[in-house]
């Protein structure tokens, strides 16, 4: 009898199917919580290639990974973008295939992405208003955004969602501007909680404000939770009778968010990073350069997951070597 394939399971018996890999440290925004002054160069070899990614994925499949999300930095700067969700499209055992963007270039290129297999997106969009999106993100593109938004709703996605980080300055007027928003639209709109990391101390003693709020406010409205499924991320969403669309939280320092943690992460130069606060990583690199490591690949994964903890420390003030989610994929 064949032995049974091995999984990805860790010690404390979570079994993990979804892979976020960063694809580029680079990003062309300026958003005042993760990179104020914009992208500088970090020291290090090149981001990993179209057939390195294609390896990687094929090893994390062999562990029963179904889901892999593009992100960075910005992952769609890469001129080759489109190659790399063809790559991940085409593995054995992959049935969907994200992508986090920023949309800067959403409106022209979102239909090449869906024939070349990408099958849902995640939009970042921090605010509803032209000035506030604009000096957030330090880019004056809201409108030609909101375009690439609606063509992504006309490409048949399995799922289109947005990410709004949840500031304490616009957190009022941004969930009542989300709620008429996603009345008429099929789409999900999930606020992050402010997370902290080396580089935005300030910011954050600033800006952070709990998840509670939003839970709060729906609540309130008659808004109710809907149940999650086994690939789904952290968020909980909430939809309501009289909206075609939901309103989500992810809420990284309420207790037990860690529990149900379902994804690795691998950083563009090729680290598996067992949580997205820890330390260092485990360098999968040199068994990315030719189909031969595969097996050895998939074991070092596997081990690796031994060692991952049961949860981050951000309540603790610990949030790693993490300089800002750009770094390592947000
Ligand atoms: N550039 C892409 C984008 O903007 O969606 C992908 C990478 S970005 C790091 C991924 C997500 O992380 C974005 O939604 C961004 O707003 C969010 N993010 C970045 N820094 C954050 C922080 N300190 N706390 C919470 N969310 C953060």
């Amino acid at each position: 009898m064949a032995s049974p394939r091995p999984q990805a399971v860790d010690g404390f018996g979570r079994r993990f199917r979804y892979l976020r890999l960063s694809v580029t440290e680079v990003c062309n925004f300026r958003c005042d919580y993760c990179l104020p002054n914009g992208y500088r160069k970090t020291p290090g070899p090149a981001f990993l290639s179209v057939d390195e990614v294609e390896r990687l994925v094929r090893g994390f499949a062999d562990l029963g990974l179904s889901k892999v999300r593009l992100t960075g930095g910005e992952p769609t700067v890469r001129k080759d973008f489109t190659d790399l969700v063809a790559a991940v499209a085409a593995c054995d055992g992959v049935n969907k295939v994200a992508v986090t963007t920023n949309g800067w270039n959403l409106d022209q290129r979102v239909m090449d992405w869906r024939r070349a297999g990408l099958t849902h997106l995640n939009l970042s969009i921090d605010a509803l208003e032209r000035t506030t999106f604009a000096r957030l993100t330090g880019h004056d593109r809201l409108e030609s955004i909101l375009r690439g938004l609606d063509r992504a709703l006309e490409a048949d996605f399995t799922a289109v969602k947005v990410n709004a980080v949840l500031l304490r300055e616009t957190a009022e007027q941004g969930l009542s501007r989300w709620a008429d928003f996603v009345r008429d639209k099929p789409v999900s709109i999930r606020f992050i909680e402010l997370m902290r990391t080396a580089e935005n101390a300030d910011y954050f003693e600033r800006h952070h404000v709990g998840g509670r709020i939003v839970r709060d406010w729906l609540t309130l409205r008659g808004w109710t939770p809907r149940e999650k499924q086994v690939e789904d991320g952290p968020a909980t969403e909430y939809i309501h009778p009289d909206h075609q669309g939901a309103i989500g939280l992810i809420a990284p320092y309420e207790p037990g968010f860690c529990d149900g943690c379902n994804r690795l992460r691998v950083t563009s130069r090729g680290k598996l990073r067992l949580c997205l606060f820890g330390e260092g990583g485990v360098d999968l690199r040199p068994l990315l350069s030719s189909d031969a490591d595969q097996e050895a690949l998939v074991e070092r994964v596997r081990l690796s997951l031994g060692g991952k903890i049961q949860g981050h420390g951000l309540n603790q003030g610990d949030f790693g070597d993490t300089p800002n989610l750009a770094a390592f994929g947000g």
